[in-house]
């Protein structure tokens, strides 16, 4: 089976939060198709329309009238994470994307010189609450943990904690999005305590 290439860290979902390329504001880049293995392909109805067929690889087209499925040539892996579809809540762009990250990220920031990125505004308040907390214990963030134990030392360091949660604390507000903890890290506390407890 024709691999599927993942570039960096990125979220499962496909989603990312990006600065529209046409007006700035705040938009969504989503990447633009479902791949099914073979074996979840068994099990869905016989005749589910529109589904193409890649490599073992059933094919939904998310946004069909944006971006139609072309296979890679040549026998190549299909590359997540590049070209992808942008849709734009302020200007209402709709259109294909080819990602440029981080660039493109609506959540980033510059700590003395070293990049820090969010993928979403969840992202961007468990960095908050990971790097501004007392405890930074990152199975507090199940979802995150890995990525969190990777920032680099500059983030993690002490002296630039006040540094960075003002910075990550002026874009979130900038954005009318709120500053306390998402939901996702008291799920992972709730676990957490069950697991230990
Ligand atoms: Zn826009």
């Amino acid at each position: 089976m024709t691999s599927l290439m993942m570039r960096g860290e990125f979220p499962s979902n496909g989603s990312l939060e990006i600065r529209c390329p046409r007006c700035g504001g705040p938009a969504r880049w989503e990447e633009p198709f479902e791949f099914i293995s073979t074996a979840r392909r068994a099990r869905m109805p016989a005749l589910e329309p529109g589904i193409k067929r890649w490599s073992g690889w059933g094919v939904r087209e998310r946004f069909p009238s944006l971006m139609a499925w072309r296979p890679p040539k040549g026998g190549a892996a299909y590359q997540l994470y590049r070209d992808g579809v942008v849709l734009c809540g302020v200007c209402h762009h709709a259109g294909k994307h080819r990602l440029n990250w981080p660039a493109d990220a609506l959540f980033g920031w510059s700590i003395r010189g070293v990049p820090l990125w969010a993928h979403d505004r969840e992202h961007a308040r468990v960095l908050l609450h990971y790097i501004g907390g007392a405890l930074r214990d990152p199975l507090r963030h199940p979802r995150y943990a890995r990525s969190l134990r990777k920032l680099p030392a500059t983030i993690i360091a002490a002296r630039n904690r006040e540094r960075i949660t003002r910075k990550i604390q002026g874009t979130l507000r900038d954005l009318g999005i709120p500053v306390d903890a998402p939901a996702e890290a008291e799920r992972g506390t709730r676990v957490q305590a069950g697991q230990t407890g």
